[in-house]
């Protein structure tokens, strides 16, 4: 496994993203994740938001807490069931707060709300947050190498893809994958449609694999059949799966720094061991 720094490209940026805790104890832990994840000197964090604002208060509260803690941090923010008042509210709450990123998104539609919201899919927040704030977020939004699981076609996902772009998207990051030549052919289709906004891959560590595979059944992201098997086979043995996934994404993040990915998004299920391993494996921490 290389231990040699990756820092070919300097303007390579690095983010971790949390989910907001549902309990005390839940938010006392991601308070100390986030104070040994800050110690490898992230770009920035971000924090997931539920749609129908499940999380709202909770994402708020976490945004709040790492940023007073001295790191930069990026919202997620989807609107969900919420009026544009509350959108607009809780933008300017951000902006008051000294919040200048934010990853801009549809999300997943809440089961029961109606979904009445004339403001659903994600470029259309993206002209919203344009339109009410100029440009002071820098705005991220979503993008799928292996395509949305819910899209029409690879060329209609494209196609919404860059009328996020267009709406004032300034990078992006992606859903999750395993296989490098789905990003690199991403990334060049878009090329040819004129997007060059950086499209920043979404590293999912590999610690549990059934958990993994309904996650990934639901996001559409495949996981290849001989890691799947490899996995399948170490059944309760959480070490060798954990070893194998390491040396698995290791090798991914290696072939994608090295064909140009800008960056990388990592995916840390609020946890500390299996990104700091993956940053020490890459030699992130001598940039
Ligand atoms: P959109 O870009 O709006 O696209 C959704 C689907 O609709 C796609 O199939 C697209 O092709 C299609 N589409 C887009 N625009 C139109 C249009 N105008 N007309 C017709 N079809 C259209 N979920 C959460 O709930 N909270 C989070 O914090 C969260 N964070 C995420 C972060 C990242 C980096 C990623 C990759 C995903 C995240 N998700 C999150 C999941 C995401 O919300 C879901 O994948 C959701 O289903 C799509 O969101 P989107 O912003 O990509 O949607």
């Amino acid at each position: 496994m290389t231990t040699q720094p990756r820092s070919a490209n300097t303007q390579a940026r690095f983010s971790f993203e949390f989910f907001p805790a549902k309990t005390e104890v839940g938010e006392e832990k991601l308070k100390e994740v986030h104070r040994q994840l800050a110690l490898l000197k992230p770009d920035f964090f971000s924090v997931t938001y539920g749609a129908g604002g499940s999380t709202r208060d909770g994402t708020r509260q976490a945004v709040t807490n790492i940023h007073n803690a001295g790191s930069n941090v990026a919202p997620h923010l989807s609107f969900g069931g919420s009026s544009e008042e509350e959108i607009l509210a809780l933008l300017q709450y951000y902006k008051d707060l000294g919040i200048t990123r934010l990853v801009a998104l549809r999300g997943d539609v809440p089961s029961g709300t109606g979904a009445t919201s004339s403001y659903y899919y994600a470029n259309e927040l993206v002209e919203l947050v344009r339109r009410k704030t100029g440009n002071h977020f820098h705005i991220e939004v979503a993008c799928y190498p292996e395509i949305h699981p819910k899209s029409e076609s690879y060329e209609s996902d494209l196609y919404y893809f860059k009328k996020k772009v267009d709406a004032g998207a300034d990078s992006a990051i992606t859903q999750y994958f395993y296989n490098a030549d789905a990003y690199f052919y991403y990334v060049d289709r878009c090329k040819a449609l004129g997007v060059e906004i950086p499209i920043v891959p979404g590293i999912m560590p590999i610690t549990n694999y059934s958990n993994l595979a309904r996650f990934s059944g639901n996001c559409g992201a495949e996981i290849p059949r001989w890691v799947r098997q490899r996995l399948q086979g170490y059944g309760d043995d959480v070490d060798s799966i954990r070893q194998f996934g390491d040396e698995v994404v290791t090798r991914l993040c290696e072939t994608l720094l090295d064909g140009g990915a800008p960056g990388l998004h990592f995916y840390t299920m609020n946890q500390y061991t299996s990104v700091s391993t993956l940053w020490n494996n890459l030699g992130l921490g001598e940039r």
